[in-house]
């Protein structure tokens, strides 16, 4: 038998699985790590605390598995995405925390490149949004805030990469310097068209090309992680961004299939093949992968918020002793009670991308209980979900039928049943719902002869429960009218 490890860096975690030639888990290992909020919309993580929990959780795992080190043939990594590290090449030391994709520190610098470069020179070319959101000007902060910076970015002193570039720097001891071609589209720095840097997004954000690191395919020969961290030289032959990776786990070979995670936020992608769509609408067109030269393209609608409301109900409103009670709490009463909630805690991402929203609860009466809120917040991921998910129906003119669904949340049956009845599809939960860190196991034992083709992979996801609509579209309907209202009103209060 051969195994395959998998190392999936989290926004709240670092977790990492080993995954038998059946595609079965064998075992895992995951630790947190602490968030920083220094100032209002800052978010940051100290880059060497994630470097430490991936290496404790890949001993950990290895360890507890008790598989033999030789059938390991080869480590796949995912990452959370965007998530900007600037360091100093000699020393190998950040030079600046690891800003978080939530992280609005750099809205000013995005409002200023909207004015002066507009919106469609950015994204015809990235086929991004132009957002905090994205890597770009979040280098651009770490340029222009810590001191000496820009001038030694000018001298080739520093390196620049997303968790997934970091790791496998810190992993080799400084010999790799390389991304694959889906977190690269994540930069807000790559033309996805001509799949390479773009010289003209560089000069315009000021970064130099000699931060960057050279661009692979999504499974390739990224080269090595050191014999120190798992007690073997292991090659790393699998790389893509978290939500890519989920896609590649929910096994979304052809064009038209959908999955959507449910975690921190709510990540929806649709497999759109070869051509890119430009969305009008705000949806994302993102590289998905691109396997031996060939390119596959998504549309993505991020929603920030999912399951960190579920987190904020529990812990700031102390209404939830774990965020799974949120079934059972908001089971106690058989609809919302006419209550509404608008998570929109950073701004709201797609389709409306308006930063300057807050979040807000609606329609609240003296009869209103904990079960109704609770039951209001679990039902604004299925609303947000049914937002993207009608535009991307529209602009990929592709028939949705069937939504593969993974995620923390997605283990909660009442919100998967709420959004069967939304969405008007089925909903289709796998076995395991870490479809993450499968992904960039398959895609890692794809590139090194574990796995034959994407048809054998296919054939190893395993469905745990397919939830159907069961009610009236037109009662579905009314719903969502009122949330559409609630979204209305709360973009109005600013
Ligand atoms: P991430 O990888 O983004 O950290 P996960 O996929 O681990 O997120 O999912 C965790 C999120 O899902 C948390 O925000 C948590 O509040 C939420 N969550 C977990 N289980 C449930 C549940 N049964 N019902 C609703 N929300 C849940």
């Amino acid at each position: 038998m051969k195994f395959v490890l998998s190392i999936d860096q989290g926004t709240t975690s670092s977790r990492v699985i080993l995954v038998n030639q059946l595609g079965d888990v064998v075992s895992s290992a995951q630790q947190e790590f602490p968030q920083y909020f220094p100032n209002p919309g800052f978010v940051l993580h100290d880059p060497i605390e994630i470097f430490d929990s991936v290496v404790h959780s890949l001993k950990k795992c290895i360890e507890s598995s008790k598989v033999n080190i030789q059938d390991i043939v080869s480590v796949g990594i995912t990452n959370q995405r965007e998530t900007t590290v600037v360091w100093n090449k000699h020393t190998g030391i950040p030079i600046y925390p690891a800003i978080v994709w939530q992280s609005r520190q750099s809205e000013e610098i995005i409002k200023n490149w909207i004015q002066e470069f507009g919106i469609d020179f950015i994204q015809q070319k990235t086929g991004l949004v132009p957002d905090a959101y994205f890597s770009a000007s979040k280098i651009t902060w770490i340029l222009k805030h810590v001191e000496g910076a820009s001038n030694m970015a000018l001298n080739g002193d520093l390196l620049f990469g997303t968790i997934d570039t970091w790791l496998m720097w810190k992993l080799s001891s400084g010999k790799i310097h390389a991304t694959d071609v889906s977190n690269a589209s994540r930069t807000m720095l790559f033309d996805i068209f001509k799949m390479q840097w773009d010289q003209e997004l560089l000069e315009a954000f000021g970064i130099p090309q000699s931060m960057l690191p050279i661009v692979l395919d999504t499974c390739a020969d990224f080269g090595s992680i050191n014999e120190q961290y798992c007690g073997k030289e292991l090659p790393i032959t699998g790389d893509a961004g978290d939500q890519q990776a989920a896609l590649f786990g929910q096994t979304c070979f052809t064009p038209g299939l959908v999955k959507n995670t449910y975690g921190t936020g709510c990540f929806m992608l649709m497999n759109i093949g070869q051509k890119p769509v430009i969305s009008h609408n705000g949806l994302l067109t993102t590289v998905a992968w691109r396997i031996q030269g060939e390119i596959t393209y998504a549309l993505e609608g991020s929603v920030f918020v999912a399951g960190s409301a579920v987190q904020w109900i529990r812990d700031q409103l102390g209404f939830l002793p774990t965020a799974s009670d949120s079934e059972p709490i908001a089971a106690m009463v058989d609809d919302n009670g006419g209550v509404y909630f608008v998570p929109a805690f950073v701004g709201l991402g797609a389709p409306y991308w308006d930063q300057d929203a807050r979040g807000a609860f609606f329609g609240l009466t003296r009869g209103s209980t904990k079960a109704h809120l609770t039951r209001a917040v679990l039902e604004s991921m299925a609303f947000q979900t049914r937002d993207v998910m009608q535009l991307m129906q529209m602009e990929s003119d592709l028939p949705i039928q069937e939504v593969f669904v993974d995620g923390g949340a997605a283990n909660n049956n009442l919100l998967m049943q709420f959004q069967a009845n939304q969405l008007q599809c089925k909903v289709n939960r796998p076995q395991n719902t870490e479809s993450t860190a499968l992904g960039a196991a398959f895609l890692a034992g794809l590139h090194s002869g574990v796995w034959k083709d994407l048809e054998e992979i296919h054939h190893m996801r395993k469905v745990d429960k397919v939830f159907s609509p069961s009610c009236e579209v037109g009662s579905a309907d009314s719903l969502y009218q009122r949330w559409n209202i609630a979204v209305e009103a709360c973009r109005l209060f600013k």
